[in-house]
């Protein structure tokens, strides 16, 4: 009989992109906006890679340890981190991952104080691993310098994880849902134009994975 895989076995080189929360933001009931980010770890144990993408907020560190225990890591095994842009909800924990190299916007920093300057446009992505292809692409607007996380899942599809690039599926059809939050709503409409065109996926900053559907 065939044994069942768990999140934990090593499966080879592939990558497989696990969503340890979806995101939201929504008002509650007495008027108050609550909102926290997607958070997403890209596994790939083969080439003894994990990516996690957005760390949620100073509030979740006991939560995100304990997602990562049930995929049998540590945070000392995250190898990247990739923060999609600056803002609180999605950098709240970059001083658990001391191991990693972190990505945070265009910034990537590597043991400790160790800068690595990198040019980021869409022909020339951060690349954190060739095969499987996972690369760290410019998808500016929300902010100046967002960024998104392009994977080459093992089903040979492109999974982009794309922070408040999208906020949520509703907002293909209610621009009101992103545009409220952009900084650059044209520029951040040319991104969202751009990566539709190739992503089979998407998973956005404050809702659940969504298929793109090709027109
Ligand atoms: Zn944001």
């Amino acid at each position: 009989m065939r044994a069942l895989m768990t999140s934990c076995d090593v499966i080879g080189t592939m990558a497989d992109v696990f969503v340890l929360r979806d995101g939201y933001g929504h008002e509650d009931e007495t008027g108050t906006y609550r909102a926290n980010c997607t958070i997403s770890l890209i596994k790939c144990p083969a080439m003894k890679i994990n990516v996690l993408v957005d760390t949620g907020s100073p509030w979740d560190r006991d939560f995100l340890v304990a997602k990562l225990t049930e995929h049998c890591l540590t945070p000392d095994d995250v190898t990247h981190v990739v923060g999609t842009h600056g803002h609180v909800d999605h950098i709240g924990n970059l001083n658990l991952f001391t191991s990693a190299t972190h990505i945070v916007s265009h910034d990537i920093v590597s043991r400790g104080d160790r800068y690595t300057l990198h040019d980021f446009r869409l022909d020339n992505p951060y690349r954190i691993a060739e095969s499987p292809r996972i690369d760290v692409i410019p998808t500016p607007g929300h902010t100046g310098r967002d960024v998104s996380v392009l994977v080459r899942a093992h089903d040979e599809e492109n999974v982009l994880i794309a922070g408040d690039l999208f906020e949520n599926e509703r907002d293909l059809t209610d621009e009101k849902l992103w545009k409220d939050n952009s900084e650059c709503p044209e520029i951040q409409a040319e991104s969202r134009r751009r990566v539709l065109e190739f992503a089979d996926w998407i998973i956005p900053g404050h809702g659940r994975k969504f298929r793109v559907v090709k027109k």
